[in-house]
């Protein structure tokens, strides 16, 4: 064996030798088999037995191996882990060579590259991305769809700005190269947990960067990421000539920023809680198609800033909003289309099976149905309707593929009966010999079995065996002497005689000669689409479009959206808004809606008081969401929307993934909040929740006062700033630029109710005990909190008084005119609904008023 063995394990450790990184999958008859490191690493990762080649012999080498047609979720799962497979195959048909079959590695499979992979989200892309950074300090980011044809070259500032955007793209797979390649995977690694990181300095391709369209505008570093995406890819797939159907060179500052941690806190595409949450990408996503899917997302994470281009896309948007019957009839005939993108793809590839080009021509048919929809509708959806932008449904494609397959397409080519009767003549005469020949074959059975009188005589054909004559055992022994005997089985004897071996022969004939006429043909179809592949996909990316105002104008229908008007000053005003995921997943409580105005007849920054539970964070998140909506073209979750471009959505909300890295949670909110000091403008939006809760109280209400001075004062950029520290209310009071606002809770009996109403005004007090009742608390617990806070405040002298820590800050002590208590009044007044009141509980208020501020002017002449 071990003789035998050695050509084989030499071909193996080529293969080994020119992809030292990977792990070799090599082919041998119908499994792959892994050896020696290889098998020992991936062995335990895929439950493997790890066994060994040549045992007990000196060149013994473990391995370990999988079914090929498994093999699938095995590659799958290593390079879930990590890894990269290199698949070494078979490059002959065993049966056909003497000696050694021939074995190259076709193919390295990694998770951004394995554009056929079964795993593939229908829904996203399959990003393949490098970031290059050039000795100069410039940073260059490139993305390559290998599945979708599609390239994106991406130019920022620096690499702060390019972890940005390859958090918007989700990729698979990151590149890195140059001097501080190490220290930057590092950091993608943590950036990034779900993608595969490498440092590469493989060849690049600069001759096929330098060919494709606008590359004469990349940067040096933009070419660079270019020219190393597709440099890596021509050598994960070495055997395909990389095909680019759409090249982008994208600028980020055309787009709302979104940090990452905006993305993660408004849970855009992601939900954050462990449980199978909502996302907004959920709520809005009706659209029928795979690319419509994946443009909606990219268009979420990518919202715009040119006023003009949102108003185009919502123009679009209210046109198949206002008209049901047309965005039904649209939809319905994109129900019908498949996933062009990908399709023509394939087809370029010679991957695509009869059952795809069926796709394709169910997917141009549903196109020319659109095509004339579209030619009824308004001019607002023009540039759909309107030649040489307008709709290019390929009628020859359509009508080639119409006149030659049959109604359901096979899967595998080689199954036949791929074509309609009539298409090519030379078929049908093959297919009328084939028929012949069968029936040829019921007359030699009519014939035989009169000639000998064996009336349960056979004629049969068996793959393996072919045709022959079966007798049963009883009747055997009449068989005529001139047929030759070929097998006995247990239900009789099989026999042939040269007629029947002749007709077989004849049959076999017709049938391989149909079946390569099919497949010449084939082939011809297939290349007719494969020259149309270009516009396939243009087609495909037309109707995506299409697909997402239709989705926005359903959703707006469905859900009660408004067009929100985009206005050229930094103005924010909501009325009666909602969050659009909020209100989605509750249905058994009605959503409250909710009114904010930022900086149009109001303060262009609210601080929102309110207890725990009463709802800031929903109202501070729908608020960001309706921009977010608005600029990428959809309508938003209220009764009406006024929205001066957003230039960054900056979020400091709630807890984080970070905690899981070991950072404190005051640490991970500092550092946030740090950034969004750093980069906001005067266009941003800002939405803070909770700042200082890590800290001490006294730090913690120092900052968050501080912090929201800075973004008053110097930002000046829309704002909304949740606490609980009630005492900043009072600083709140005495600024301009700065107005109290607070969710409102009732408490009856020591009991809570939330309203979950926005209303001006300070939060009368925090209620945390009567919360913290509510959630359960021990009913000794909650008394004993309750007795102790009335001791702290009547010896404090009211809740905002020394204890708290605000009396003794330099603001607070500068002369105001009113004291503690009449201000606690008179935030409660602001925050009181005065259509419950009564004359009595007026005058009830209105005593209570003038006696703080008689004690109020008693203690003043005291102090004096
Ligand atoms: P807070 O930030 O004040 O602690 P949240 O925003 O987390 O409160 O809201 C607490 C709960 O109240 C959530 O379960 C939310 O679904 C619900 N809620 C918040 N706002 C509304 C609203 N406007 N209408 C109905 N339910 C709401």
């Amino acid at each position: 064996m071990a003789a035998q063995d050695t050509p084989v394990m030499q071909q193996h450790a080529a293969a080994k030798r020119g992809h030292p990184d990977c792990i070799v999958f090599f082919r041998l008859g119908d499994f792959y088999e892994m050896f020696g490191e290889d098998a020992v690493l991936a062995a335990p990762l895929l439950d493997l037995t790890l066994t060994s080649r040549n045992r007990g012999k000196p060149d013994e080498i473990p391995m370990a191996g999988v079914p090929h047609h498994a093999a699938h979720s095995y590659i799958a799962r290593l390079l879930e882990k990590g890894h990269r497979v290199a698949l070494c195959e078979q490059m002959a048909d065993p049966k056909t060579v003497r000696g050694i079959v021939p074995r190259e590695v076709v193919r390295v499979l990694t998770p951004g590259t394995w554009s056929e992979s079964p795993e593939l989200e229908h829904a996203e892309n399959n990003f393949l991305a490098a970031i290059d950074l050039s000795a100069e300090g410039e940073v260059g980011v490139a993305v390559l769809d290998i599945s979708t044809a599609e390239l994106r070259a991406i130019e920022v500032a620096d690499l702060a700005m390019a972890f940005a955007e390859l958090g918007r793209l989700n990729a698979r797979e990151v590149l890195v190269a140059g001097d501080s390649a190490a220290a930057v995977a590092a950091d993608l690694k943590r950036a990034f947990p779900r993608a595969a990181v490498r440092v590469d300095e493989g060849a690049r391709v600069p001759e096929l960067a330098a060919g494709l369209e606008g590359a004469s505008l990349f940067s040096a570093a933009v070419a660079g990421a270019v020219e190393r995406v597709l440099g890596y890819a021509r050598r994960c797939l070495p055997q395909k000539k990389l095909e680019l159907y759409r090249v982008a060179l994208l600028n980020p500052t055309a787009y709302l920023e979104l940090g990452a941690a905006a993305q993660a806190h408004l849970e855009l595409v992601r939900s954050n809680s462990s449980a199978e949450g909502t996302t907004l990408l959920e709520v809005l996503d009706q659209t029928e198609t795979a690319f419509g899917s994946r443009l909606l997302r990219s268009r979420l994470l990518g919202p715009l800033l040119d006023p003009s281009e949102i108003r185009a896309r919502l123009l679009e948007v209210r046109t198949l909003f206002e008209r049901d019957p047309l965005r039904a009839g649209l939809r319905a005939e994109l129900a019908r289309v498949p996933d062009l993108e990908r399709l023509c793809v394939r087809v370029v590839y010679g991957e695509a099976t009869p059952r795809d080009l069926g796709a394709i021509r169910r997917g141009l048919s549903a196109a020319a149905a659109i095509h004339a929809l579209l030619a009824l509708a308004p001019p607002t959806l023009g540039p759909l309707r309107v030649p040489p932008t307008g709709l290019d449904v390929l009628p020859e494609l359509h009508a080639l593929l119409e006149a030659a397959l049959v109604e359901r397409p096979p899967v595998l080519s080689k199954e036949g009966s791929i074509f309609r009767e009539g298409y090519d003549a030379e078929l049908d005469r093959l297919a009328v010999a084939r028929l012949e020949g069968s029936s040829d074959i019921a007359a030699v059975e009519a014939t035989l079995r009169e000639e000998t009188g064996i009336s349960n005589l056979r004629v049969k054909y068996t793959r393996v065996f072919g045709w022959y004559i079966e007798v049963t055992r009883s009747q055997a022994g009449r068989a005529p002497s001139d047929w030759s005997r070929k097998q006995t089985v247990a239900s009789g004897e099989r026999f042939t005689t040269p007629r029947l071996d002749e007709l077989a022969a004849s049959m076999l004939e017709s049938e391989e000669r149909f079946r390569e006429r099919e497949l010449e043909l084939f082939g011809t179809v297939v290349a007719s689409a494969a020259s149309a592949a270009r516009r396939i996909h243009a087609l495909g990316h037309m109707l995506a479009a299409l697909d997402v105002s239709a989705s926005l104008a359903e959703v707006a229908r469905q859900f009660d959206y408004v067009e929100p008007i985009i206005e050229d000053v930094p103005s924010l005003v909501l009325h009666e808004a909602r969050h659009p995921v909020v209100e989605r997943m509750n249905r058994l409580e009605r959503f409250v809606p909710n009114d904010v105005d930022l900086g149009a007849q109001s303060s262009k920054l609210w601080l929102i008081t309110g207890p725990n539970m009463a709802g800031k964070s929903t109202f501070l998140r729908q608020t960001a969401l309706a921009v977010v909506m608005a600029q990428m073209g959809s309508f938003v979750a209220a009764k009406s929307a006024r929205i001066g471009i957003v230039d960054k959505v900056l979020s400091r909300l709630g807890a984080n993934d970070n905690l899981a890295l070991g950072e404190s949670t005051f640490m991970v909110e500092m550092r946030e909040m740090a950034h969004i000091l750093r980069t906001a403008t005067q266009s941003s939006l800002v939405i803070v929740d909770e700042i200082g809760r890590g800290t001490s109280t006294f730090d913690g209400m120092a900052i968050a006062w501080s912090v929201l001075e800075y973004l008053s004062n110097e930002v000046r950029c829309r704002c909304l700033f949740a606490t609980h520290y009630q005492e900043l209310t009072a600083e709140a009071a005495r600024s301009s630029a700065v107005e109290n606002h607070s969710v409102a809770a009732i408490e009856a009996e020591g009991k809570i109710t939330f309203l979950h109403r926005v209303q001006p005004g300070a939060a009368a007090r925090s209620y945390g005990v009567s919360v913290a009742e509510l959630a359960g608390l021990p009913a000794r617990v909650v008394g004993g909190a309750r007795s102790r806070l009335a001791e702290l405040e009547s010896s404090a002298g009211g809740r905002t008084g020394a204890a708290s820590g605000v009396a003794e800050s330099p603001a607070a002590s500068t002369a105001r005119g009113l004291n503690e208590a009449e201000l606690e009044l008179l935030s409660e007044l602001g925050a009181a609904h005065l259509d419950s009141w009564n004359g009595l509980k007026a005058l009830e208020f209105l005593h209570a008023l003038q006696e703080a501020s008689g004690r109020g002017a008693a203690a003043r002449a005291k102090r004096s």
